[in-house]
């Protein structure tokens, strides 16, 4: 069955063959559905037949937002923490173990309970794609759960077993890292398409340059595609070392000196920037002018966690980087389609043109603009066609 929506008044494709700048913006436009997939786009004056017919009545329609980095497998709740924060306390990563004791405690149907809980928050926001990783098991059994549960409502599940060293392997770092490169990986590695690493050599929780290296050589070996968190506390060896193994993704970008930005220049790896995370730490911005003058693909993603970022909302992450990063709208709303979607290697979302999947986002406003122009008001929202 075919569905043709009609009253768009904006509509963004992100095809670049449209020539009407870099979001492919249509007016009064239409699109047609078929199976899931968006098989034509144009002007409504020019729309085919369909079998049903929805009528937005005036409203933009952006491609739904690909929010490739987010943490929702986790039990527990950290907002004193968060208060303490907003009071002068520094984030260094170790309130994580506060949220490994919580999850670890926690049954099945409560962790599932709290996922689907946000994936329909999510959605509810206009995201329809979202990577969900581990790291809150720390343990061979509690990785393996968190990827099956994770498994239940997305393709883009990732093993994140190096998130932090947990408390029990403090004094015995190496061990840990082995244990995550063996049997961990390895309970993981069937539920997930992803592995990703805490690599910040300034925190005493995470993992230095030689351990984020085993623990990507290991994923890659078991066949998971490379994503890494990279120089969010200080500017260290994760950028250069995502850019070399080929990792799709290197996320935060925070603290980056000039070789970083010439490495991501250079090579294919997506600088996603988190700016939730800077929010709700109270950090500085990462320089995000400074990466797209580079030439470099940036994504935007939520980094949704119980600890440095608890939002689920793209729409707020896009106006933070147009307010504090200082991209443009479009460039914003970009970031957080097709970049989320390069940044996932995934070519069938993050577009609207004929072969893309039919995830649309629908805003009650007349102009992808209000994104951002509209702080904190839920204008986006994932688009239900009929099946
Ligand atoms: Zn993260």
């Amino acid at each position: 069955m075919s569905t043709l929506v009609t009253g768009i008044a904006e509509l963004v494709t992100n095809d670049p063959t449209l020539e009407t700048g870099p979001l492919g913006v249509l007016s009064d436009a239409a699109l047609v559905v078929e199976r899931g997939h968006v098989v034509w786009t144009g002007s409504a004056a020019g729309a085919p037949d369909a079998d049903t017919r929805t009528d937005l009545g005036g409203r933009a329609v952006v491609p739904g937002f690909v929010d490739s980095h987010a943490h929702l497998v986790f039990a527990g709740d950290r907002a004193a923490e968060f208060e303490a924060r907003m009071s002068g306390a520094r984030y260094d990563g170790g309130g994580i173990g506060t949220t490994v004791a919580a999850t670890r405690a926690a049954s099945d149907d409560e962790l599932r309970g709290r996922l689907h809980g946000l994936v329909a928050e999510m959605r509810a926001q206009g995201t329809t794609t979202v990577e969900v990783k581990s790291g809150y098991g720390l343990t061979v059994e509690d990785e393996a759960r968190c990827l099956r549960l994770a498994a239940e409502v997305t393709p883009e599940t990732t093993f994140l077993g190096a998130h932090v060293v947990p408390a029990e392997y403090a004094s015995r770092r190496d061990e840990y890292v082995a244990l995550v490169c063996g049997p961990m990986l390895a309970a993981g590695a069937p539920h997930a398409r992803w592995v990703d690493v805490f690599c910040e050599p300034a925190s005493t929780h995470a993992f230095d340059a030689d351990q984020a290296r085993a623990v990507l050589e290991a994923g890659r070996d078991a066949g998971l595609g490379l994503r890494v968190h990279a120089n969010q506390l200080s500017a260290g060896p994760g950028v250069q070392l995502a850019v070399e193994l080929g990792a799709a993704s290197a996320d935060h970008c925070t603290h980056l000196s000039a070789a970083d930005v010439d490495a991501l220049a250079a090579g294919t790896t997506v600088a996603t920037l988190l700016p939730g995370v800077e929010f709700s730490t109270r950090s500085p911005y990462p320089d995000a002018r400074r990466l797209l003058d580079a030439g470099v693909t940036v994504a935007l993603a939520t980094d949704c966690n119980p600890g440095s970022s608890f939002t689920s909302s793209m729409a707020f992450c896009i106006a933070l980087a147009v307010r504090e990063m200082h991209l443009t709208p479009a460039e914003a709303l970009w970031a957080a389609t097709a970049g989320g979607a390069a940044a996932l290697e995934r070519p069938d979302v993050g577009r609207l043109a004929p072969g893309a999947r039919a995830d649309l986002a629908v805003l009650d406003a007349p102009s992808y603009r209000h994104l951002a122009y509209r702080p904190g008001v839920p204008l986006a929202s994932a688009l239900e066609l009929p099946a």
